[in-house]
């Protein structure tokens, strides 16, 4: 696994999801809150991380409430903050999102009053050359360009790249160190241009040596190579867009975790666009690069599931397929064969329906059988005493996985 150094902001993210955008000097009622650490930098680090990756954040961390907050995740998450610097009376940022469920859109109000990680904090930074792999965030341009400079003087084989997703004052002075340089579709289109190859043609002059990646939203993504050769991928949507925020991060992070696998750039783009479809299908970021065992697969994200509610889904079990179901309540999710003990029958006559009105108990939809969620034993109704077959799941990192049984052994 590779060492990565990811040089950025890690925010907290205050995440209101509502019906609709607000009427300005109006009050609504969120549909949902969550509070999670953010950041480009921070949110790629943290993905890379599941995937067994070194990852160590070069950035600012204020000590009070919110900055410690920010830290404590990031350790859970397996982001290394050696090399942060801590500014003990510091304010953390912050971003209060709107999250609007009618259309995906994302309006943000970002705060931010903490100094930057600077060019000493980078310049004392041990190590630098040991690196696999270095990311930045093009912020704070005229420090960012010394550190650049430096790094570039000190690494010479391992990759650098850059972020770059918001026009910034000198940012020109940026574009000749690293090997990739990621722009953003807003940043791109900020500059008047409506077709990303038209861009990146463009942007050619400004970074001769440098790989150029322009992610596009629900168009997938676009590269140019070293030698001039575009590359496109198309997006791969999920099945419902669940949360489009840190799309962009989770490509990065992709992105990264593909060329240091040794993935050509034509695969690497489709393998970051494959991972950052993932995550537009689920809420938040857990889960999305963790390696399985083999015989688990990822039925769902634990968050497009209703709660409390049931989906059903066909698996394949010891070779043969499965009518299964999964049941969440809150944070747990138990898995049943579909199958009601009475007469073995599937329990649901129309889709997805295997609860009672009010969400607590399983219900057949033949005989009105009701069992137990958490255990499946069958309380009330022709088969009660029985109970329904377990399945084997476990919830990881946001994700409901399933774990198939061994396969019989060959017949010789
Ligand atoms: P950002 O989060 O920086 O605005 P983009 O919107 O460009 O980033 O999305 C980054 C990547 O995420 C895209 O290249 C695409 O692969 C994926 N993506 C974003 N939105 C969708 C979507 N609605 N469906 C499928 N993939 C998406």
């Amino acid at each position: 696994m590779a060492r990565i150094l990811g040089t950025g902001i890690a925010t907290l993210d205050i995440i209101n999801t509502v019906d609709g955008y607000p009427a300005e000097d109006s009050e609504v009622r969120a549909l949902a809150q969550a509070v999670r650490v953010g950041g480009n930098t921070a949110n790629t680090l943290s993905i890379l991380a599941q995937a067994g990756h070194e990852c160590r954040l070069a950035g600012a961390l204020a000590g009070d409430m919110n900055g410690r907050r920010i830290a404590s995740e990031l350790e859970l998450r397996g982001v290394d903050l050696r090399h942060a610097r801590r500014i003990e009376h510091g304010a953390a940022p912050t971003s209060y999102i709107l999250l609007n469920q009618q259309n995906g859109s994302r309006s943000i109000v970002h705060y931010r009053d903490l100094a930057e990680f600077s060019i000493s904090d980078f310049m004392d930074i041990d190590g630098i050359d040991s690196c696999d792999w270095l990311h930045f965030e093009a912020r704070n341009c005229d420090d960012l360009a010394v550190m650049l400079a430096f790094a570039r003087s000190v690494v010479t084989d391992q990759p650098i790249s850059l972020e770059v997703e918001k026009e910034r004052e000198g940012l020109e002075a940026l574009w000749e160190y690293p090997d990739i340089i990621i722009f953003s579709r807003a940043f791109v289109q900020g500059r008047g241009f409506a077709l990303p190859e038209d861009f990146l043609r463009e942007a050619r002059s400004w970074a001769p040596q440098a790989i150029l990646i322009l992610p596009w939203g629900e168009r997938g993504a676009w590269a140019l190579s070293k030698n001039n050769q575009l590359l496109h991928s198309p997006a791969f949507p999920p099945i419902e867009v669940i949360d489009t925020l840190a799309a962009g991060d989770t490509f990065n992070a992709g992105l990264i975790h593909a060329m240091l696998s040794g993935r050509s750039l034509a695969d690497a783009l489709v393998d970051a666009c494959q991972l950052a479809g993932r995550k537009v299908g689920q809420f938040g970021l857990d889960g999305l690069l963790t390696p399985l065992a083999a015989q688990e697969n990822v039925l769902c994200p634990l968050n497009s599931l209703p709660d409390p509610g049931a989906r059903g889904f066909e698996v394949e079990d010891g070779g043969v397929m499965r009518a299964i179901f999964v049941v969440r309540q809150g944070l747990e999710a138990y898995g049943y064969l579909n199958n009601c003990p009475h007469l073995s029958a599937e329990l649901n006559v129309t889709a997805d329906t295997f609860l009672d009105e009010d969400g607590r108990h399983i219900r057949c939809a033949l005989h009105g059988a009701l069992f137990d969620i958490e255990g499946g034993r069958c309380f009330a109704g022709p088969c009660e005493g029985e109970s329904l077959t377990r399945i084997g799941l476990r919830v990881e990192r946001g994700q409901v996985i399933f774990r198939a049984s061994a396969k019989p052994p060959q017949l010789r």
